[in-house]
Parts: C-alpha cells; structure tokens; sequence
C-alpha cells in the first residue's frame, strides 16, 4: 500500500482498480501512512495555516425533504427559525471583530428568502466588510439567480453533490431532486465564477466503495477549490433513523485520499466529524485537512439548525467557538491565520 500511497502523491492519481483498493483498506498502518503523506503536501501548500469560516446558520426552515437531514420538511420536530438580515449582520460584526474574514451563509432551502433578499444581503455585508469573502450555502436555484447572488458580490459558493451516482442519489432524495440538477447547479456556479465547494457524506445510508470511487472521479472532473466531507450522522426525526452513522477512521482516510488528489484545496475539519470524536478536528488536521469553520450563529439559534444528533458547540457563544479551535489547531501543530483564506493554484 506505501508504494500506491507514494504514487498517488507524485501523480496525483491513481487507476480505478488501484483508488478503489485504497478506499477499502482499513489498515492502520496504511491509515498512518495516509495521513503523514497527506500532511505532507498540505504543508507544502499551505504551511500550517488554517483558514477559518465564519458559519451562519440564518433558516433551518426547509422546502425538501432529504431523508437524512434532520431539518427536512416532513420533520414536525424541528423548531423553525429564521434571522432576519439585521441579526445576520450582528454575526458578521461580531465575526469581524474576532478576525473572520470570510462569512458562510448557511441554510435550508428557505422560499422567504427570495433573490432579492439574498442579494440585498450579499451587497450590505460586502458594502460594509469589502475585504471579506461571502460563501453562499443555500441549495439549488437556477442559474439565473446564481449569476445575481454573484453580481451582488457572493464570491464563493459551497453545494455539496451528496453522491456522484443517481441510483445512490435517489435513495437519499426524493423527487423532485436529482443528481442531474444537483451536478447541472455545481457546473453553473464554476461557469459563473465562483469558488465552489463540492463534497459528500462518508458512511451514507446505502453507500458503497464503488460509489466513492464514482465521487472522487466527478471532483477530478468538476476540480472544485473546496471539498466538505464529514460523517453521515444519525437523525431520529428522519426516515434513516435505524442506519448506523459514518466512522471517524473512514472519514479521516478519504480526507487524505482527498488531500493527494486535490493537493491545493481547501478541505475543512467538518463539525460533524468533531462530533464523532472528541479530537476529530484535530485529527482532521492531521490527515490533510486545512480549513474550520466554527459558528458564528447566535447561541440562541444553534440548537436549532440539527441537521444531525449530539452536534457540538451548540452551547457556546462566537468568541468561545473562535478561542478553542485556535487551543486546538494550536494544540497540533497548526495556526489558525487571519486571512479571507482563498484557494492556491500553486504550493508556496
Ligand atoms: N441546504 C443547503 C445546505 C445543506 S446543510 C444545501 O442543500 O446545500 C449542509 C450539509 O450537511 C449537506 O450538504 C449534507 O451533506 C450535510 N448533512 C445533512 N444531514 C446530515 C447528517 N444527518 N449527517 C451529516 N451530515 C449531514
């Protein structure tokens, strides 16, 4: 397996067979081997730094009904809420003051929050943060009012596919969405300019190697600048109540296979994965990941945007969740940097 590892660092690539064989492995050695190589490039990339997000959860309310997610429609459990463009704004200063420099305006696919208001928002947080970047994370739309969200000045875009294949897809969606759209959304966004962010779920109700395979192949195609994966975790409030979650070892092996494949992008130590695993962050970190992004939502708010079980930092204010991922990146060798954190097309 070093020898594959080894090519797959110098070639970024690997056959299929080959991809696969490593995507199955689940040895620790090989895991090790894995991470000390993907750390390895990421360095040479990006040194130690590690860029942080600002993340606004600003509506958990939701037009699909995606059966894993725990803020689908169908779920009568979900405490409904929404910011309005002033609270918004309030995260954004209080994101600005604690260094951020890159807002992520997260939500369901929220009908209330039309084109006009999304790009009103987009111009009054880029009006009064012109320095900073805005990374829109709102679901699928058409390419009429992506091009908008983008002439008002969004300068990123985060859609993850969820599964490259439409057999999978149709198992963790109903209609009307699509794996057709969903990839016709991610190619609109990088023709528009964006930064996009693609990415998927590890340890997905009914996914497969060969189905992993199928997503590492579509992100060669696509090149994304960003890719989020995290573990699949359980909802009870959802058809999938019964599927086991992802496993943290998975989810750390595919972020280096990731990291060796795509050695200038940027790929977050997902919350999901610290909720796994007290030091799931960190050892994120260290198997090639080089993004955070903590919440800036208002505490009040937190709870609410469940989209999984048990998910950590629902309790504590922006500054605390800003403070203790520096402890952490810190406590593993890594910095936390004050910067919008933009892609590089080349090592440093
Ligand atoms: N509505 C937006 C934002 C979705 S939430 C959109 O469609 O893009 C962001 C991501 O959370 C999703 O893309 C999904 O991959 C992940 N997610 C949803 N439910 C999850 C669960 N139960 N466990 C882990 N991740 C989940």
């Amino acid at each position: 397996m070093k020898e594959l590892i080894d090519r797959l660092a110098q070639q970024q690539n690997l056959p299929d067979g080959e991809l696969l064989a490593l995507i199955r492995n689940t040895d620790s050695e090989t895991e090790r081997y894995l991470a000390q190589t993907a750390d390895r490039v990421r360095r040479r990339w990006y040194g130690t730094d590690v860029y942080v997000r600002g993340l606004i959860e600003f509506t958990n309310i939701c037009k699909n009904d995606c059966y894993y997610c725990g803020i689908r429609r169908s779920n009568t459990h979900a405490d409904r809420y929404r910011l309005t463009e002033e609270e918004i704004l309030r995260c954004c200063r209080a994101g600005w003051e604690l260094g951020y420099r890159t807002f992520v305006l997260q939500g369901g696919e929220d009908p209330w929050y039309t084109d006009e208001k999304i790009c009103n928002l987009v111009k009054r947080i880029k009006g009064e943060y012109p320095e900073c970047a805005v990374t829109l994370s709102i679901g699928e739309k058409s390419r009429e009012s992506y091009a908008a969200y983008r002439e008002a000045g969004a300068d990123r875009y985060l859609l993850r596919h969820e599964t490259a294949n439409e057999n999978h897809y149709r198992q963790l969606h109903p209609e009307p969405l699509s794996c057709a759209n969903r990839k016709r959304c991610l190619r609109d966004l990088k023709e528009l300019g964006y930064q996009v962010g693609a990415g998927f779920m590890v340890g997905a109700p009914y996914q497969k190697p060969e189905y992993i395979l199928e997503d590492l192949r579509f992100l060669q195609e696509l090149q994304p600048d960003m890719i989020g994966i995290g573990p699949y975790i359980t909802h009870a409030d959802t058809p999938f109540r019964d599927m086991p979650s992802g496993g943290l070892h998975e989810t750390l092996r595919l972020l280096s296979i990731l990291r060796l494949l795509f050695p200038g992008a940027l790929i977050p130590a997902t919350t999901a994965l610290g909720t796994i695993h007290p030091q799931g962050r960190e050892l994120g970190m260290k198997a090639g990941a080089n993004v955070v992004m903590p919440n800036l939502s208002p505490a009040a708010v937190r709870k609410k945007y469940e989209l999984y079980e048990n998910k950590i930092c629902t309790g504590e204010e922006a500054a605390e969740c800003r403070f203790c991922l520096e402890r952490r990146m810190e406590s593993v060798g890594y910095r936390v940097v004050v910067s919008r954190g933009d892609v590089k097309k080349q090592p440093v």
